[in-house]
């Protein structure tokens, strides 16, 4: 089998609002076409005017080649050479970033064609799977533009999430720092009653995270704060410090009263090996596009586990990216839950309209895909409507 072609398709709601802090409001999905006609789809949570030239772009030289040139003409099964190819090939302005998100895409495209050609689900040539369901943590954003509106309206939705059967939910609590929501800029003790009240509204019997956003500046003024949220009983607090700051990660995960996670934005598992090892960071979060694909993920899962870490996959983007996360995850025995932006309790309308995921949902967990490859199915009236560019 050969590929023939390669669309790069950016998406954009019209409905997005630059001061909101959703990656969701745009998608960049890349297509695969093959002459045996069978298609593959990817996607990767990267600005999709970036990702598209990543690929588009021609080549000048053998360290700086073109990735629809290597793409077009190769075999989409030999997936693990092919990547290698690319890698190599684009190293004088990738090797990291965009570039990597990109081919993240790329990679869940050809798995997606490896499965279809198959006729098996991507878990299974993956290694199979290691859980019989996986947990989906409902991925909670608040909206509101005072304290009071921001604390009712994540209760609200923390609500709903309980009565959808959720067992797992996360709390964006991030009224201050570089990405504070809707221009609050309330104190770090407001933060405190923020978790109480989502815990509250929750009992006790659901786990609970809470996303800060990079709000703090070091470890001892992080721990100020997060020293008095034992009781809360968290099952992890995510990315409390900026992300390059790995001897302060280091430092909060030795004072922290719950486990530090972290990862959403980085690319290949070099990146994890350093945040994990100088980081100590407890729970890995590798986003299956931004890391490079299936296999750059199923690195730093063996990585975590090599480590005594466990695998917490973000993800916030469409069903596409929600259903190869879920891949991943059963094929990872060590990944506890997989991040969930539920459709109907969200206002991001991509995540809502242009896929339908590829599996079940039951009693608060994922069943095992069925179909072949992905096994998701895109609206394509919906993504010629969304699509920009
Ligand atoms: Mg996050």
């Amino acid at each position: 089998m050969k590929i023939t072609g390669v669309d790069c398709h950016v998406l954009l709601a019209p409905n997005f609002d630059k001061s909101l802090t959703s990656s969701a409001q745009d998608s960049f999905i890349v297509a695969l076409y093959t002459d045996e006609g069978i298609t593959g789809f990817g996607e990767s949570d990267v600005n999709p005017w970036i990702a598209k030239a990543c690929i588009e772009a021609p080549g000048t030289h053998t360290m700086s080649l073109s990735l629809r040139d290597i793409l077009i003409g190769s075999d989409p099964c030999e997936i693990d050479e092919l990547w290698q190819r690319m890698y190599v090939g684009t190293c004088m302005h990738g090797r990291r970033g965009a570039v990597i998100h990109a081919m993240g895409a790329i990679e869940m495209a050809l798995w997606d064609i490896k499965g279809k050609a198959e006729n098996r689900p991507v878990y299974e040539l993956l290694g199979g799977a290691h859980q019989n369901s996986v947990i989906p943590y409902a991925s909670l954003q608040p909206s509101g533009r005072s304290f009071v509106e921001y604390r009712e309206s994540l209760c609200a939705w923390a609500q709903r999430a309980k009565e959808l059967g959720f067992r797992a939910v996360k709390a964006e609590v991030t009224m201050a720092g570089p990405y504070a929501h809707s221009g609050l800029n309330e104190s770090f003790d407001r933060h405190t009653e923020v978790v109480a009240a989502v815990r509250k509204t929750l009992g006790p019997e659901i786990a609970l995270m809470v996303d800060v956003q990079y709000m703090w500046a070091d470890a001892s003024t992080a721990y100020q704060t997060v020293g008095q949220w034992k009781e809360f009983d968290l099952f992890f607090l995510e990315t409390p410090i900026w992300v390059d700051n790995l001897d302060e990660y280091a430092r909060l995960h030795d004072m922290a009263p719950m486990k530090i996670a972290s990862g959403e934005w980085l690319a290949t598992h070099w990146e994890f090996e350093d945040l994990i090892t100088r980081g100590k960071i407890d729970v890995a979060q590798p986003d299956i596009g931004r890391v490079g694909g299936f296999r750059e993920a199923q690195k730093v899962c063996r990585l975590a586990l090599t480590h005594g870490r466990i695998i917490v996959p973000h993800c916030w983007k469409t069903g596409l990216s929600v259903t190869a996360t879920a891949h991943l995850a059963f094929n990872t025995p060590h990944c506890a839950f997989i991040e969930y932006l539920p459709p109907h309790l969200c206002v991001e309308t991509l995540r809502r309209e242009l896929v339908q995921e590829g599996f079940d949902f039951k009693n608060g967990r994922i069943q095992p895909p069925q179909r072949p490859g992905l096994g998701i199915q895109i609206n394509e009236e919906v993504l010629r409507r969304f699509k920009v560019a």
